[in-house]
């Protein structure tokens, strides 16, 4: 276990797609070590989630937790989950504007629209086949850690350029507005 330097924005990496895992492979050792770095790593950095190619591992994983976090206390809480091979499809054109930050953006946030209802396909870290219908804010999670592999960060998404600001801007300017917008979301969604 690991805690790894997290790339930054204009890494080759990070701007380029992951490759396939062999879903063989997935109870190696080595795969298991980049999923413990892969957690050790966002609970060092208080993220919502990490995706392997922020911390150097070309391929297409991530993971994602949201208990009590300081970086958004408004998020809704989510188990620790591992993803590996994702596939994501829009279940519905609703859609949600939705201020984020990543850690490999530093100080940065803005607002990105994304799909409110979606339907995933993963394999977990046991290398179990997953399916689940996901809705809500954590919808919006799924979205910014698949994006990852695909060499897209949400600076590259956000079309309300009065939205991109430094977190003490947010802070000040925005979260009081953001927060209930996300309270009434989660009221309804329930997630
Ligand atoms: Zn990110």
């Amino acid at each position: 276990m690991a805690i790894r330097e997290i790339l930054q924005i204009g890494h080759p990496l990070l701007a380029s797609r992951a490759s396939e895992i062999d879903i063989n492979s997935i109870q190696s050792k080595e795969v298991q070590a980049w999923i413990e770095d892969m957690i050790d790593t966002m609970r060092d950095a208080n993220g919502a989630g990490i995706s392997a190619n922020q911390i150097g591992i070309p391929h297409r994983m991530f993971v994602m937790e949201i208990a009590d976090n300081p970086r958004y206390p408004y998020k809704p809480k989510m188990p620790l989950t591992v993803v590996i091979n994702p596939e994501i499809s829009f279940l519905s054109d609703k859609t949600f504007t939705s201020n984020e930050g990543c850690l490999s953006v530093p100080n940065m946030r803005g607002n990105v629209e994304r799909h409110l209802e979606i339907s995933v396909a993963y394999y977990d870290e046991k290398g179990l086949h997953q399916t689940q219908q996901v809705s809500g804010y954590s919808a919006c999670t799924w979205q910014h850690e698949y994006d990852h592999l695909d060499g897209i960060l949400f600076p590259h998404r956000v079309a309300e350029r009065e939205s991109f600001c430094s977190w003490d801007s947010f802070k000040n300017y925005q979260e009081a507005n953001y927060a209930k917008h996300v309270e009434a979301l989660v009221s309804k969604w329930g997630s």
